[in-house]
């Protein structure tokens, strides 16, 4: 009895002592619990709030400057931002302010003809306020001005693109030009195509019906908007015309950097003298519609013509020096140049000149055609003069351009090996 006793104090002892030290454990842990569930609870809500009135601002803000009214200007030749903002009678002091800020990100000056800016601004007293300014610069990339906090800030935005590389071919059925403006080509792409076979194709004689074409060039699109795009470099053009001739020209960069055309041969599609010079794609009378006749050289006509929109530009066929360029009898305004190698070029009928004298280079504009002088319709007559004498350009031999040997040569072969391999496994778009 005795012993029960005290055993049973000592266990009635033990077990209070136990339930004294997991209570206390139990409460200490709802405590701290309660404590930090509160805690918590009161960071959240201060977060949440905040970040809702934040929130709120930020989309009051866009609000404000979406339902902004807004201009939209086409800039004209000769445009500056500076006068497109004072003549829609923007604050000067924004102006001012928002030119500078611009100046940090991009040359307000280089706004592009022809493109449309954005100017976003709000009305108050009457006055306009600037909110914002969009300049499209290229296709993928905008400079975008804006006015955060009475604040004026500028950048540039660029949108993601991908490139890809197009094949298209096909059989014309009037000209170049509009062949491959069917086939889907862009008028930038096909410009440059016909550009590179000017040299050696005469784009008013030598192209007819069941003629065939091919083109390899680059393409720049939008990742997220496929409908925008931009074509870049043409890699290949061919060629292949009834007369016979086959022509097969790649794109290559040479050891000084010069970018050009071969042929399969690695011959530089660059010649002396255009046999085109003047923008092939503007020759845009198809076969059947040629308004006036267009007279092939011979005894009585020692020069040959191009039919073409009067105001169509005239290249300089080579490089070389303006010895003539006046009114000249029935030639009309008339210019004559002198090249390498005892060549001279003439051109007849010009509607009017381009600023130029002296020294030329290949390509480069100096006049327009027209109908000046002896003349029927707006066409250009051009001439080859060869040691003084007039010479048919049909049947001329010119000086064919650089020839890549060695290094060059065998690098330009893996070049349009590769291309060769595109153009097996690409299908056309
Ligand atoms: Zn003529």
């Amino acid at each position: 009895m005795f012993l029960n006793t005290f055993l049973g104090i000592k266990l009635r002892r033990f077990a209070a002592q136990i339930i004294i030290i997991f209570a206390f454990i139990f409460i200490t842990i709802y405590i701290v619990k309660t404590k930090t569930s509160i805690q918590t609870n009161n960071r959240t809500n201060t977060e949440i709030l905040f970040e809702q009135e934040n929130f709120n601002k930020i989309l009051l803000k866009k609000r404000k400057q979406q339902s902004a009214p807004n201009l939209k200007v086409k800039v004209k030749y000769g445009d500056t931002l500076e006068s497109i903002l004072k003549n829609h009678d923007f604050l000067v002091s924004d102006i001012v302010e928002a030119i500078k800020e611009i100046k940090k990100v991009f040359n307000p000056k280089n706004i592009i003809t022809g493109k449309t800016i954005l100017i976003k601004y709000q009305l108050i007293n009457k006055k306009k306020k600037l909110v914002s300014i969009k300049i499209p610069l290229q296709f993928n990339k905008i400079v975008f001005l804006e006015n955060a906090e009475d604040k004026f800030i500028g950048k540039i935005i660029s949108k993601q693109t991908i490139n890809r590389i197009i094949k298209k071919n096909g059989i014309i059925t009037d000209s170049l030009y509009l062949s491959a403006l069917k086939s889907g080509v862009d008028i930038k792409t096909i410009t440059k195509v016909i550009g590179i076979f000017s040299f050696s194709v005469d784009f008013q004689r030598d192209i007819w019906p069941k003629d065939t074409f091919e083109i390899l060039y680059e393409e720049e699109l939008l990742k997220y908007d496929k409908s925008k795009k931009e074509s870049g470099n043409v890699l290949y053009a061919s060629l292949v015309l009834k007369s016979g001739v086959s022509l097969k020209l790649y794109k290559f960069t040479t050891k000084s950097g010069d970018t050009k055309y071969f042929d399969e041969r690695g011959k530089s599609a660059q010649k002396l003298l255009m046999k085109t010079p003047i923008d092939g794609a503007r020759i845009s009378s198809s076969f059947g519609k040629r308004k006036h006749p267009i007279l092939g050289y011979n005894v009585a006509h020692r020069g040959i013509d191009f039919a073409a929109p009067k105001g169509t530009p005239i290249y300089a066929a080579g490089n070389g020096t303006i010895e003539i360029k006046k009114k000249n009898g029935a030639y009309g305004k008339y210019i004559l140049i002198r090249h390498a190698n005892r060549f001279k070029t003439a051109y007849a009928h010009l509607s009017k000149y381009a600023k130029t004298s002296g020294k030329v280079t290949q390509g480069q504009v100096i006049g327009y055609v027209g109908s000046t002088g002896r003349s029927t319709g707006s066409h250009l007559h051009y001439e080859i003069i060869k040691n003084g004498k007039r010479i048919n350009p049909k049947t001329l031999k010119l000086p064919s351009g650089k020839k890549l040997k060695g290094d060059e040569l065998e690098i330009f072969m893996e070049e349009k090996n590769k291309i060769e391999r595109r153009l097996d496994n690409l299908d056309v778009y």
